[in-house]
């Protein structure tokens, strides 16, 4: 297109696990408007507030266009040239590792880079450091649904495709609130109800959108849905509602559940989750009832102490009724930001390299080393993000490279995590603004947001989609994936690709679920892995005749209740979640004039019964307290959540929820126990 002409470039919203496609309308290389184009998956035309009008933050005078350095972190960051920038980094990175070893350091990368990205920071961070100190932001939301359903069905990632939602039976909809945080996901599942005469079951505690839409509604105190899915399961096998052949020809333990399930009767499941027994046996009878059963699932069930017991506990049910490896059917977790699912396909994890080969398997590692020319790759699996801040307080871990993600607002307990981060000898940062984790870097380098990068993405049903460049780097800023690059040439190992698709190229050499895929097969609406060759069309549905762990496995799980409950001191419980305006920390989100004219400040749910007895009114601004720090927010009289319950978002930096949470974490993945805590509320 000439300058002054409209072109038009489709790519990938980056914002939620749908994923949708959209297409740029672009003049001068400034984006003037973004739509979405009717023929392409998986959102056929639909787009959310944030994907249509959340793109204004990329042209923000806030963004970083020079690399900032300093010696520590009491100094103000002096501007630095690229190539000292690079060259420091490489110096302290090199000194840091010959001083203290290798498993001194740490990376974090996100969601928000590309599966190319992800790929490059876990290679340097395995071949160049020499650790699998290597994690992702996946940690604070989705981890468990990777130990979860590995350790259920032998794979990590979801069923079944989105499409499946509209033409299923039965959907049970578990600790999403879908219609904010996957609103064209909510669209699916209205019409499946609406259009298609679906039965829709909410597990939610809080009386959620989608409620009014609901068959079902098992409203259960938060942090006891393992023990409310044991109720399910202990309803289907005593009325003979298990699908027997199913369970005999595909799965394994199912005795050792029949065990456990049996103390779970209606009764005993109603005293622990506050649900009513009769509404726990029908919702058990109308799901094991049919052979197009979908689960959905989201945060909900993974941020709390038992997260990956809740999605166990998903897959029995899944399990139990044969609901799996078929059209319309399956589990299927909806990953916060579109890239989770794809930043811990590509390996960003501390165990594995791309698409779950174990670091630890002798025969992956031997692979790995060969293709990338070094005699040796770590076989030790590395620190959780987690155990990288108890790392540096033991004085184990002491630098960090953190790439687009920020646990300084996002992790739980916040006050805590920066403190630890403060401590360390050397942080280097890359972003796109002076997020609250960048303010603790000794060195920040501007990077570039999905508009100007080519790349990948894979969103939550599995779907390898492209992200086309669509305008020009600012002026100061490179790519993640070539920064990465400069950094590993400088310490001693040249990296070099002319282009992200010669870095999937790699990725599909090393990676056999992968296999089929480059660029030129992407365009379109790419490819939902695996792909196991050139020819291959892609797998929307998994486990059809076996399970990637061989039978599919019941786990036997009691209810472990949360960490931290309500008592005199605190009195009311606090979740947390997403708000449909706004994305993660705020950074993009709250940047954008179009939505911050709608919404840009945060206010606190509180049930009125509740807010009566305290003498609050709405709209009045509150100071709540944990015993881990304390904010100032206003408040919304409203019966979304329980009587006893109050609920903030973490979108909004002057409103750190996360000075709050803490102090639970999931017992296999270490995910925060964001979805229960205890609070006080006092007016001020
Ligand atoms: Fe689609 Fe999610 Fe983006 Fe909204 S935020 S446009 S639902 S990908």
């Amino acid at each position: 297109a000439r300058s002054w002409e409209t072109r038009k470039v489709r790519t990938v919203c980056s914002y939620c696990g749908v994923g949708c496609s959209l297409v740029l309308h672009i003049k001068n290389n400034e984006i003037l408007q973004v739509t979405a184009d009717i023929n392409s998956a998986p959102n056929y035309g639909s787009l959310c507030v944030k994907g249509r009008y959340g793109f204004e933050f990329y042209s923000s005078k806030d963004r970083l266009k020079t690399p900032l350095v300093r010696d520590n972190i009491n100094e103000p960051f002096r501007e630095a040239s690229w190539e000292e920038a690079i060259g420091l980094v490489a110096k302290r990175f090199s000194e840091i590792k010959k001083k203290y070893g290798p498993d001194s350091f740490g990376c974090l990368s996100s969601s928000r880079g590309t599966n190319e990205e992800n790929f490059l920071a876990q290679k340097f961070t395995r071949v160049v450091m020499g650790t699998n100190n290597m994690d992702n932001c996946a940690r604070v939301c989705h981890a468990p649904s990777v130990t979860g359903l590995r350790a259920a069905l032998g794979s990590g990632a979801a069923t079944n495709s989105l499409a499946d939602i509209e033409g299923a039976e039965v959907l049970i909809v578990s600790g999403s609130n879908t219609t904010e945080a996957h609103p064209v996901a909510a669209l699916k599942i209205k019409k499946a109800v609406r259009q298609n005469g679906a039965k829709l079951i909410v597990i939610d505690p809080r009386k959620i959108e989608l409620v009014k839409y609901a068959d079902i509604h098992l409203q259960l105190r938060a942090g006891t849905n393992v023990a409310l899915i044991n109720g399910l399961l202990h309803v289907i096998i005593k009325e003979g509602l298990q699908n027997d052949d199913f369970i005999e020809r595909r799965t394994e333990n199912f005795e050792m559940l029949k065990q456990v399930v049996s103390k779970y009767t209606p009764e005993e499941t109603e005293a622990i989750t506050g649900v009513p027994k009769e509404d726990i046996i029908k919702a058990a009878r109308m799901y094991a009832g049919t052979n197009k059963g979908m689960i959905i699932y989201g945060l909900g069930m993974t941020e709390h102490k038992a997260g990956s017991h809740g999605v166990m506990s998903l897959a029995n049910l899944a399990l139990i009724t044969g609901n799996v490896g078929r059209p319309n059917t399956g589990i299927n977790p909806l990953r916060g930001q579109n890239n989770v699912q794809g930043s811990c396909d590509m390996g960003a994890l501390p165990d594995v390299y791309a698409c779950y080969q174990r670091v630890d398997d002798p025969e992956a590692n031997r692979k790995h080393a060969e293709a990338w020319k070094v005699k040796k790759l770590p076989e030790k699996p590395g620190l959780k993000e987690p155990q990288m801040y108890r790392a540096i307080e033991s004085g184990d871990l002491k630098a960090m490279y953190i790439i687009g993600y920020d646990p300084a607002i996002s992790q739980a307990d916040i006050n805590k995590v920066r403190a630890s981060i403060s401590k360390l000898e050397f942080l280097v940062v890359q972003e796109l603004f002076m997020t609250e984790t960048a303010k603790l870097a000794h060195v920040v380098l501007p990077t570039s947001c999905y508009f100007e990068k080519d790349g990948t993405f894979t969103n939550a049903e599995r779907r390898v989609r492209r992200l086309h460049k669509a305008i020009p780097l600012p002026e100061g800023t490179k790519s993640d994936w070539d920064i990465i690059c400069s950094i590993a040439t400088a310490m001693g190992y040249p990296m070099s690709y002319n282009h992200p698709s010669e870095i999937m190229d790699e990725i599909a050499k090393l990676t056999p679920d992968m296999a089929g895929i480059n660029y030129k097969r992407l365009e379109g609406d790419g490819l939902v892995w695996p792909v196991w060759d050139m020819n291959h069309p892609g797998t929307p549905i998994l486990h059809k005749d076996t399970f990637k762990r061989g039978r599919g496995m019941f786990n036997d799980l009691m209810y472990t209740p949360s960490e931290e409950l309500p008592d005199e001191e605190y009195p009311l419980l606090l979740t947390t979640g997403r708000r449909l305006y706004q994305y993660n920390n705020g950074s993009m989100s709250l940047r954008n004039p179009e939505i911050c004219a709608i919404n840009s400040e945060e206010f606190m749910e509180i049930h009125p019964a509740d807010a009566a007895k305290l003498d609050i009114k709405s709209g009045e601004k509150v100071k709540v307290s944990s015993r881990r720090g304390s904010l100032e927010v206003k408040t919304e009289l409203t019966e979304k959540s329980r009587l006893g319950s109050v609920f903030l978002s973490f979108h909004y930096p002057e409103t750190p929820t996360n000075v709050l949470t803490g102090p639970g974490e999931d017992m296999l993945a270490l995910t925060p126990e964001y979805k229960v805590c205890a609070v006080k509320v006092e007016k001020m």
